[in-house]
């Protein structure tokens, strides 16, 4: 049996605001503890940190002050308008992945000057809107998608601005279900073909080749993909310059990585300074498209203990949260850390973390020592990127509620969805 260790104190790790902290051994979120949370709404329930979000944010734009940039948050990461919001008063863009994306932006307040659009299968009805939103760019992805968009910019006599995502076929170093810059990735248009399609590009008379874009993946944790991939890019850039295909914007994508359990990914300031350091001499705007970096580490996902099972070979707790509230584990086998909002002492049993749904997929977390009784609180900590994001209504089980806490305030961003909620839009036959 091991001994209940201390929590660890994630506090000093890179990049990780953690505004999540025991005071008189309880968990908080700020200043309110996770189990008033828990009475107030219930669980499974994500909780956000206010401050965290903004310090992310703030951090992620100091060492870029004075450098013509813009900031754009992937939505897809965490699309809650509440988020987009704080955001978006910070001055942040958003970088969307589909026209869904596009109308939670503009319901948030968000600038859609400061919009760029990613994705590799745009359809003419999202182009459309984004065209008619007005949008700051769009992130091309191949020959085809951009024959589309000049055709549909055409039909509405507008011009349509862009970017072609390069693939730089470089590797990120991570999970191959989160690796996109590589060859084999369906993901951009491949380094050798670049120059063509942008040539092709600059003689449409509905395209204006505005910027270079790469994304070469997510949860990163060292600087040199970073600045492999935006060197070729920059090099790219004196191509095009040298054709006469002027660029003002490089995009470098998002994928900045946290820290989940002991990864140390580069400090915001440290990858700002060595991109900006290759841009000197270049007179153009810098895009970054963080995601996971910005909400990752400011949101929790708060569940309950059900039952407690010990079999012979192994001890389940099963709590109320499961793969259809948090996906990552089941689908990268990504690891969170897990913590008992109200920690007791005395020995501990190592226990796989499961859910109610029916799959032996759905755990949250293997082996985990931890001194458990039927009906504590745990925390599922890093939960704020694609967490709420991926949830699903499989096992007909309504999504979370989503709380974000302020100081000593607390408010409802996403109430419960009910089970009514979920059949709402079907039918039965006549
Ligand atoms: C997902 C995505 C991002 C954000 O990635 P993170 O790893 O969350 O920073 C940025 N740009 C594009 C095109 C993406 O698909």
């Amino acid at each position: 049996m091991l001994k209940n260790l201390p929590q660890p104190n994630l506090q000093l790790k890179n990049n990780n605001v953690n505004e999540f902290d025991f005071k008189n051994g309880t968990l908080h979120a700020e200043n309110i503890a996770l189990n008033q949370i828990a009475e107030e709404f219930n669980t499974p329930c994500y909780v956000y940190s206010k401050a965290a979000l903004m310090q992310a944010f703030n951090d992620f734009s100091a060492g870029l002050i004075g450098t013509n940039h813009l900031v754009c948050f992937a939505v897809k990461a965490n699309p809650n308008i509440a988020i987009l919001n704080l955001f978006a008063k910070l001055g942040a863009g958003f970088d969307i992945v589909s026209g869904g994306e596009l109308a939670r932006v503009l319901a948030a307040g968000g600038d859609p000057q400061k919009i760029v659009f990613s994705g590799v299968g745009k359809n003419a009805d999202e182009m459309r809107s984004a065209l008619n939103a007005g949008i700051f760019c769009f992130n091309v992805e191949s020959a085809s998608e951009l024959n589309r968009l000049n055709q549909v910019a055409g039909e509405m006599g507008k011009i349509a601005p862009v970017s072609l995502r390069v693939n730089p076929n470089v590797d990120a170093k991570t999970h191959p279900y989160i690796s996109t810059g590589l060859k084999n990735n369906k993901f951009g248009v491949a380094f050798e073909d670049a120059i063509a399609v942008y040539e092709q590009a600059a003689a449409m008379p509905n395209i204006a080749v505005h910027g270079v874009d790469c994304h070469i993946g997510s949860q990163i944790t060292e600087l040199a993909p970073f600045i492999e991939a935006l060197d070729l890019i920059l090099g790219l850039v004196d191509t095009l310059a040298a054709k006469n295909i002027p660029i003002s914007h490089i995009d470098v994508g998002g994928g900045i990585g946290i820290t989940y359990s002991d990864e140390t990914p580069p400090e915001f300031k440290t990858y700002a300074q060595a991109i900006l350091a290759k841009l000197t001499h270049k007179n153009v705007k810098i895009l970054f498209e963080p995601g996971r970096a910005l909400v990752g580490n400011a949101g929790v996902l708060l569940t309950k203990v059900e039952y407690l099972k010990h079999t012979e070979s192994k001890n389940f707790a099963i709590v109320d949260a499961a793969m259809n509230d948090l996906m990552r584990p089941a689908l990268y086998d990504a690891y969170h850390n897990i913590v008992a909002v109200n920690p007791r002492d005395g020995e501990t049993n190592v226990y796989e973390i499961v859910g109610p749904v029916c799959e032996s997929g759905d755990f949250l977390g293997h082996d985990r020592a931890l001194n458990l009784a039927e009906g504590d609180l745990l925390a599922i900590k890093s939960a704020g990127a694609y967490g709420m994001s991926m949830a699903s209504n499989y096992n007909t089980r309504g999504r979370a509620a989503e709380v974000m806490v302020d100081g000593d305030k607390l408010h409802l961003i996403r109430q419960r969805e009910k089970a009514a909620d979920l059949f709402a839009l079907e039918h039965l036959l006549p």
